[in-house]
């Protein structure tokens, strides 16, 4: 059993459980698949996002809603830095009111994503997603509790020895936007880990029970 937590492809594959993300179009929940829900740091707009924001509010009740997000923090767009954080906030605060995880888009923005989830505080667990830096960062993060969840750039030898070092109880895997199959991740997360794919797909079963309890099951 494979376990993609973040895909922006959601429609339902047979023998994967993935969790479809939607920033916008949140109209397109269907019963038979899974979702994180919340609003994209990329396409915030200061006129518009409050209405959306409503809708995440309304739709991430929904049971087959397992997580808040992707939501979080980008330095290298061109959204207002300040509107991000107030969204951002926002999800946080969402996350602990319906307890559902967040899944976390950080972009050259670590220490402010930090400083929020502290200053907030956040009280469910906090995934930070498409991780692609470096070990200090990774050791730093899982430090303070938060899950990791790596995706194509295991393809790379550098992240595959990241990820090799660190707890594999704090560990996700996901497609998000490539073209990528999660099979192919899981290969290369078992490679960085030196273990076969059975115990790995375990393991990751077991992180998933951990974070998302049945909710991931319930469908
Ligand atoms: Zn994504």
């Amino acid at each position: 059993m494979y376990i993609n937590i973040h895909t922006h492809h959601t429609k339902p594959v047979e023998g994967i459980i993935s969790i479809g993300n939607l920033y916008k179009d949140f109209d397109s929940i269907e019963t038979n698949s899974f979702y994180s829900v919340g609003l994209h740091p990329w396409y915030l707009i200061n006129e518009t996002w409050e209405e959306q924001f409503e809708v995440v509010n309304e739709k991430c009740l929904l049971q087959n809603v397992v997580a808040i997000g992707e939501a979080g923090l980008d330095k290298v767009t061109e959204t207002g830095f300040e509107l991000q954080q107030t969204v951002f906030s926002k999800h946080i605060q969402l996350a602990n009111e319906v307890q559902k995880p967040l899944i976390v888009h950080c972009v050259r923005a670590h220490a402010e994503v930090i400083g929020l989830l502290k200053q907030t505080p956040v009280h469910v667990p906090v995934i930070f997603h498409g991780f692609n830096k470096s070990k200090e960062l990774a050791q730093q993060l899982i430090a303070l509790g938060y899950y990791l969840s790596f995706g194509k750039g295991l393809e790379k030898q550098g992240l595959q020895e990241v990820m090799g070092a660190l707890p594999r109880a704090k560990i996700f895997l996901e497609t998000d936007n490539s073209t990528a199959s999660i099979e192919e991740i899981y290969a290369h997360a078992a490679a960085a880990f030196q273990i076969d794919e059975e115990s790995l797909s375990l393991q990751l079963q077991k992180n998933a029970a951990t974070v998302f309890g049945a909710a991931l099951t319930r469908i």
